[in-house]
């Protein structure tokens, strides 16, 4: 396994992301740019698109926000009503699965910017099985969530006729990712399709399976392109016009009531984000399964990059809570996380281990992957050099 040379990022994980002849990848090199980009330029341009599409009469939304209610959320939200004095929609997909103090939050962003907020729930029965159903097939268990969230606040767009939708940053930019997904500034169809974290899976693919129907699929269907195009519906990213940090924007959140855990979150390093749902933890852990890092290198790389941590500490801290088998996330125990989809913790650990990438982890003479006690596994090489 290899890592860049400036930050900590594995080259060998599915995540293609590109690494130049000096053994740096684009995370970096986008990263790099940002220095001598002209922001106010950037911000200039930003104004005005958000006058052309400001509903000059007031009989509609100015733009729509698609919202979780966590530190960006809160930020994009406090930018578009405080900074340029517009008035969102604000849109929540609810993939279930509520901790407290995500719906505190989610509460606290609306009532303190005094928006509208159409909050989203799909059925818990149709759920459950989607959950259940991609965790067996792709060893993911939020698919769901990441087609809700880019495809429902879409369909709001268009049959509330809001043509402006407002992302945070472009995930691609802001964590590394294929060189053609963070050129983008508009969140596509095709952006969704090829970089929303989606696996290749198509929504018509779940249908037949565990009794799902069309009619249980309806929010992950994206919109028509005629439906688009007679809105004009466009979605663009604010972190391509702003110099986008998380953390400056959960110190935003902070000051305008954004609760934060009184701890680091499990397998991550900060404790301002990803308080919304249980289910998380498996996500990141997954992700270490079968590339070999988590979310306690996402987040030392953007560190790294920002110039907030040396190269070698990010090392020793990726050691320190990277892939550590999820016991618990937030307080919920892994065996109510997994009972709440109708599954056991054997079966749990089985599937774990069916996508576990035996490759990158240690296994014994009969190739069978090596636990401590814990359940956690060790890497072939930490090499980190
Ligand atoms: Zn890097």
């Amino acid at each position: 396994m290899k890592y860049c040379t400036k930050c900590v990022y594995p080259a060998a994980s599915a995540a293609p992301l590109a690494f130049d002849d000096n053994g740096v990848c684009s995370g970096c090199r986008v990263a790099a740019q940002k220095p001598r980009i002209d922001w106010d330029e950037r911000a200039e341009e930003l104004r005005e698109i958000f006058e052309e599409y400001r509903s000059v009469d007031g009989s509609n939304y100015d733009c729509l926000i698609p919202v979780s209610g966590g530190k960006d959320s809160h930020f994009q939200t406090y930018y578009v009503t405080e900074v340029l004095g517009l008035r969102p929609l604000l849109v929540t997909y609810s993939g279930n699965n509520w901790l407290p103090v995500g719906l505190r939050n989610l509460r606290n962003m609306r009532e303190r910017f005094g928006c509208d907020h159409i909050f989203f729930s799909p059925s818990v029965e149709a759920l459950k099985k989607i959950n259940r159903l991609c965790f067996r097939m792709m060893g993911d268990m939020n698919w769901h969530a990441h087609c809700g969230i880019f495809t429902y606040p879409v369909q709001v767009a268009v049959k509330e006729k809001i043509p402006l939708i407002v992302w945070g940053e472009n995930p691609q930019n802001e964590y590394g990712g294929p060189a053609g997904a963070a050129a983008d500034n508009v969140l596509t169809r095709r952006w969704l399709e090829e970089f929303g974290g989606l696996l290749g899976l198509r929504v018509s693919d779940l249908v037949g399976r565990e009794g799902l129907e069309p009619k249980h699929l309806i929010q992950y269907t994206y919109p028509s392109d005629d439906a688009l195009r007679r809105v004009g519906v466009t979605g663009l990213f604010l972190g391509y016009y702003m110099p986008w940090d998380g953390y400056s924007n959960a110190l935003y959140a902070q000051a305008h009531g954004f609760e934060t855990y009184p701890q680091p979150v499990e397998g991550a390093l900060v404790n301002y984000e990803n308080l919304d749902n249980a289910q998380t933890g498996i996500h990141d852990y997954f992700k270490f399964l079968k590339y070999g890092f988590g979310r306690a290198t996402d987040l030392a790389c953007l560190h790294v990059r920002r110039g907030r941590l040396a190269r070698t500490d990010a090392v020793k801290l990726v050691r320190m809570h990277d892939g550590k088998f999820p016991w618990v996330y937030l307080g919920t125990p892994i065996e109510e996380i997994v009972k709440s989809i109708d599954m056991t913790l054997d079966e749990f650990i089985r599937i774990c281990d069916r996508f576990t990438n035996k490759k990158l982890f240690e296994c014994d003479a009969r190739g069978n992957l090596i636990k401590d006690r814990g359940g956690n596994l060790t890497k072939v090489n930490y090499d980190n050099p």
